[in-house]
């Protein structure tokens, strides 16, 4: 047992240390407080509390618990609300009134409820780490798949059926030497990744919904994105619509407190939310990790981890998970806050020089894995998407630079769209996602072998239109050629008609990728049709007041009941634009 000798914030040291590891939790003081070995010299310990440590006082005890901090994984976990060392918030919250008493544990998971275990598996069968020997329902719509323990396998001896809570016997498997008592509750260190076979390549996108992601910069089941933005400009609200609406079975959603009550707003707000494809709670397939404002910082530091391994551990299962973190921003100022108390030697902006190497650890979790166990196929995924809020907006500070250097797909938030209030406000300009191509197939076969086409269209529509823009600048309007009129009317329709997307809209909110293929097509095939008729002689002005333009504008409005009525707007287009003759012809 060690002693503590110096307390600085969130931070204390304790001598009398000398048989703990690095990474091991420890009891701090009588009250029984949570921390963290994060450094050790000789017999000295520095250690994170997760806790306030304002009560404690020099020689208080220090007791070491032999081991990393780790979560509960077990049924149950779905639905949950935790902070960010798993502890459920609404349990604390039972034990010791509306604040969090220090040195409060609970488990994570309900340990006396039982749960209905099928066995899938039966004696006498051979089985190895990772495989399911049987289903759990957790709820209405997630299957949870109980799993041989990492490190065992050998042959089922025993596999019972019937009611069980998390921490009974539900098998007994015998490799040979010894015999192992598999009960559903697992625990895993947070900070080791969960072992997987094989990373596979990306070669699926991950539907949101969100039509300027899915169209011009999607990402990929297993993917990396980040958003950065500056305060305001829609970070939180289009993390939000990401885990509302994309197509992943299971969502951990990590919030790192951007401002004290937007974690409040979460809190209340997801509850509430109906999952438009089961029309169940979202929560039923959602984990929430909240970083209250009145919890130490060091907490904020674990939630990412406690995060990424509960979202390991549904991919294990064979799922597609996908987790957000707002803000990374936050999590790297606490690992900031915790490098100057330990007085290490300071990189850029007060960052420690391995804040990098911590953002590539956090990110490199993600992936389309070839899952363990002894069925080859079995594939799952975790999808990672974290916000970066820099300081004033400006993207060269180093927590924006780092994850840059780490993403495949970089949503550009601008502060000049956001003003505008065009949302989500994404700079179509700066943004970019590395799966464009490799997506490229799946999009041709499973939405349209033009949607590849379309997509690069607008892309150059946009692109023509920021060329354009300057010249209109310094000459105006009037020195564009007709033609270049119509590209400009053809861009602004992209803008306003496609980009823009209300997260706050009944019917806008979503859209499928199959009416996503639809609206593009009515505005490009728009575009086509206006340069033929120019073609023919017909004026610009006859050609923009063509009334099927209006219609094209609320396309975006039709519910997806009705998409047939796009295919309706397009055939209109066609004809009236086939009718306009030259004037006076
Ligand atoms: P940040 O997290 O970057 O500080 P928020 O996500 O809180 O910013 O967004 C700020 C405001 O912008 C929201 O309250 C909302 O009014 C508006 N907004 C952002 N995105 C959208 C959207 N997709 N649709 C409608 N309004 C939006
Ligand atoms: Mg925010």
């Amino acid at each position: 047992m060690g002693k503590i000798i110096k307390i600085s914030g969130p931070l204390i040291v304790a001598d009398g240390m000398e048989n703990v590891k690095m990474f091991d939790v420890v009891r701090v003081s009588d009250k029984g407080l949570i921390g963290e070995v994060i450094e050790l010299r000789g017999d000295k310990a520095s250690i994170q509390v997760y806790e306030e440590t304002s009560m404690l006082g020099t020689g208080e005890p220090v007791e070491s618990t032999e081991e990393p901090l780790s979560v509960e994984l077990a049924p149950g976990l779905m639905g949950g609300i935790y902070d960010g060392i798993q502890r459920p918030l609404e349990k604390l919250y039972d034990i010791s009134g509306a604040r969090i008493d220090r040195g409060v544990t609970a488990h994570a998971v309900d340990v006396t409820k039982k749960w209905a275990f099928k066995p899938t598996l039966k004696k006498g069968d051979t089985v190895t780490s990772g495989d399911v020997i049987g289903t759990v329902e957790e709820n209405e719509v997630v299957t949870h798949r109980i799993m041989v323990p990492y490190g065992v396998s050998g042959k089922i001896e025993k596999i019972e059926s019937g009611s069980f809570n998390v921490e009974q016997t539900i098998a007994v498997i015998n490799d040979g030497k010894k015999k192992h008592d598999v009960c559903m509750l697992q625990r895993w260190p947070v900070r080791r990744g969960r072992p997987y076979k094989e990373k596979l390549a990306p070669t699926e996108p991950l539907v949101t919904g969100q039509r300027v992601v899915d169209t011009l910069f999607p990402i990929a089941r297993g993917g990396v994105a980040a958003v950065p933005g500056p305060f305001g400009s829609g970070k939180t609200v289009l993390q939000h619509a990401l885990a509302k609406w994309s197509d992943a079975d299971i969502i951990v959603y990590v919030g790192c407190g951007e401002r004290g009550n937007e974690m409040t707003d979460v809190l209340n707000e997801f509850p509430e939310l109906i999952d438009p494809k089961t029309n169940q709670p979202l929560m039923k397939r959602t984990v929430l990790i909240a970083n209250t404002s009145d919890m130490p910082v060091a907490a904020r530091e674990a939630s990412i981890y406690t995060g990424i391994t509960i979202a390991e551990y549904y991919r294990d299962m064979g799922y597609s998970v996908a987790i957000m973190a707002d803000s990374t921003s936050r999590w790297a100022e606490a690992l900031r806050e915790m490098s100057g108390r330990l007085q290490e030697m300071p990189g850029e902006e007060g960052y420690p020089a391995y804040l990098s190497s911590r953002l590539a650890e956090f990110y490199e979790r993600a992936g389309s894995v070839k899952i363990l166990g002894s069925d080859k196929t079995r594939v799952g995924s975790v999808t990672a998407i974290g916000a970066v809020s820099p300081p004033g907006g400006d993207m060269s500070e180093p927590v924006s630079q780092a994850t840059l250097r780490i993403v495949k797909v970089y949503w550009g938030l601008s502060s000049a769209l956001a003003y505008k209030r065009h949302f989500p406000a994404i700079d179509w300009l700066v943004s970019y996602s590395l799966y464009g191509d490799r997506l490229a197939e799946w999009f041709t076969k499973n939405v349209d072998e033009k949607f590849n086409a379309y997509r690069t269209e607008i892309s150059k529509l946009l692109q023509e239109e920021a060329k354009l823009d300057e010249i209109v600048r310094l000459v105006g309007m009037d020195a564009l050629s007709p033609r270049d009129r119509l590209t400009m009317e053809a861009a602004k329709s992209v803008r306003e008609d496609y980009l823009h997307q209300n997260s706050f809209h009944e019917v806008d909110t979503y859209t499928s990728l199959k009416k996503q293929f639809k609206m593009l097509k009515l505005i490009v095939d728009w575009h086509t049709q206006a340069e033929r008729a120019l073609d023919r002689g017909v004026s610009v002005e006859q050609i923009l007041s063509a009334p099927c333009r209006e219609r094209i504008g609320r396309a975006k409005y039709v519910p997806e009941s009705e998409i047939a009525e796009l295919d309706r707007i397009h055939e209109e287009m066609l004809d009236s634009y086939a009718g306009l003759k030259k004037e006076g012809e």
